[in-house]
């Protein structure tokens, strides 16, 4: 029996699909103004993990899965002015960037991955409906407001009363608010804005406003599990709930689940508090074997907080190495999970509790153990199947472990840590520039890239085979 963490409720409950043998699961996507960093990267992870498992052959239901992205919002269109770039080149780049990130750390696309500014007609129908329901009210500025009072269920993801909230959030003052909870569904167009056409004027929907909406057009008004990082609990997907719900008359979502935070020290990581490293730095430093990466965001539960540092990645790393030492040792064949396998019954134990990734990977580690000793093609078979489940094991060994710290001409593979040590990855790129002039044999370049990095403190040292080295001076 599958159990889910439901945070609506605080506490595990069986999961119960409301199509049988199908699940339609939604997870709040990035805001497109710049690359995602590696704490995005791990909520985004998390959900793969979920919705591979529910496909897997343990369960075998038919998903669908969807993961919006947010082409249209304050910081976008300040980023783009500083940019001077035209919104859609900005939120165009930074949605390849982000896929490109999210396929090198081996997460499936979604379903559907619809964007923002092609369902602002479906946004302006559902607060209209809001409106009309005395739910929502047209300030005299020509912003709509959500008035959370008339929602009678108001806070009952984030277990608050509207008095806790007032109390403890900090919510924005503005005037043309009649509570300072009530949150915004339209926003009159500002000068050099993009805006749409609406029944209150020219303007643009808030962010809130488009989860609602894009989940019914691709999973319906009542679907199986909304995701999201922990942050979204507040305000973003109680918001969502009083929209949906408020508009349609009936439940929304059944099991709410919540990722906890990448950290950085004691502190979540993000983009404001300029504590972040970008997925692409963190990958680049583990190219050709980014599952490092993979396995260091799944490794621990997805409730618990992750701290990043260069420690835990290079733990994640070793562990990694050895389940591939071990497949390496015997020929692979493909096997058919049997489930009824202890190994294989524990690790789907494991799963079905809420997703335990944490006490999964320590079964994997007692069957690698198996896989040493006995060699036996069943348990490396065993092996690399239940690892595939989670999207792990599946590369052939030889050339996972070939990616050891080196530095390979091609350009494209550059190993970014040799031992403890880490470059930042300015530096890491400048040597992957390196490596692509001389391949282009601009040896000026290529010297002046070495010059560059040995003023950095960064020696270099070309070795046979195409391998480059390198150390601190
Ligand atoms: P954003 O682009 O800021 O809307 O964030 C996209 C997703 O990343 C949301 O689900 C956030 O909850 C999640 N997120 C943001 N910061 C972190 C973090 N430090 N750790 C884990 N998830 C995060
Ligand atoms: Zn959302």
């Amino acid at each position: 029996m599958l159990k889910i963490y439901n945070t609506l409720t605080r506490r595990k409950e069986e999961f119960v699909p409301i199509h049988p043998g199908e699940v339609r699961i939604y997870v709040c996507g990035p805001t497109v103004y710049d690359f995602i960093h590696i704490g995005n990267a791990r909520t985004f992870t998390v959900f793969d993990m979920v919705q591979r498992w529910l496909k897997s052959p343990a369960h075998n239901f038919k998903v669908t899965y969807v993961r919006n992205v947010t082409d249209v919002e304050d910081k976008i269109i300040q980023r783009a002015a500083e940019n001077n770039e035209p919104i859609d080149a900005l939120t165009e780049r930074m949605t390849i960037a982000m896929r490109d990130d999210l396929d090198r750390l081996g997460l499936e696309a979604p379903t559907h991955e619809p964007g923002a500014m092609a369902h602002v007609n479906g946004m302006v129908r559902m607060i209209e409906e809001l409106v009309g329901k005395d739910l929502a009210y047209p300030a005299a500025n020509g912003d709509v407001f959500y008035a959370v009072h008339s929602f009678p269920g108001y806070g009952k993801l984030s277990g608050k009363s509207l008095d806790d909230l007032r109390a403890g959030e900090r919510v924005g003052v503005d005037a043309a608010k009649r509570d300072p909870l009530d949150f915004v569904l339209w926003k009159s167009a500002k000068p050099g804005e993009p805006s749409w056409p609406s029944p209150w004027g020219p303007g643009r929907p808030g962010w809130h406003i488009e989860c609602s909406v894009m989940s019914e057009v691709f999973l319906g008004p009542h679907f199986d599990i909304h995701g999201g990082g922990e942050d979204l609990q507040f305000p973003h997907h109680e918001n969502e709930i009083a929209q949906s719900e408020g508009a349609h008359g009936h439940s929304f979502v059944n099991y709410w689940m919540h990722a906890a935070f990448l950290n950085m020290g004691s502190e979540k990581m993000s983009k404001s508090l300029g504590n972040f490293f970008t997925a692409r730095d963190v990958l680049n430093k583990y190219s050709g074997r980014e599952e490092v990466v993979r396995f260091f965001l799944l490794r621990g539960h997805y409730r618990s907080q992750l701290a990043y540092t260069e420690k835990a990645l290079q733990a994640a790393r070793h562990e990694l190495d050895a389940f591939y030492r071990a497949l390496s040792n015997t020929p692979l064949v493909d096997l058919e999970i049997d489930w009824s396998n202890p190994h294989a019954a524990r690790f789907k134990a494991a799963m079905d509790d809420d997703f335990n990734t944490w006490e999964a990977f320590t079964v994997l580690t007692e069957l690698r153990q198996l896989v040493n000793k006995t060699k036996s093609a069943e348990s490396t078979g065993l092996l690399k199947a239940l690892g595939g489940t989670l999207g792990f094991l599946q590369l052939p060994p030889e050339q996972y472990l070939q990616q050891h710290v080196v530095i390979q001409l091609s350009g494209v593979s550059a190993s970014a840590d040799i031992g403890n040590f880490v470059l930042p990855a300015d530096i890491d790129n400048l040597i992957i520039a390196r490596n692509a002039a001389r391949k282009a044999k601009n040896f000026a370049e290529a010297d002046r890239i070495r010059k560059e990095l040995e003023a950095r403190g960064v020696l270099l040292e070309d070795k046979p085979g195409g391998l480059t080295e390198w150390r601190r001076k």
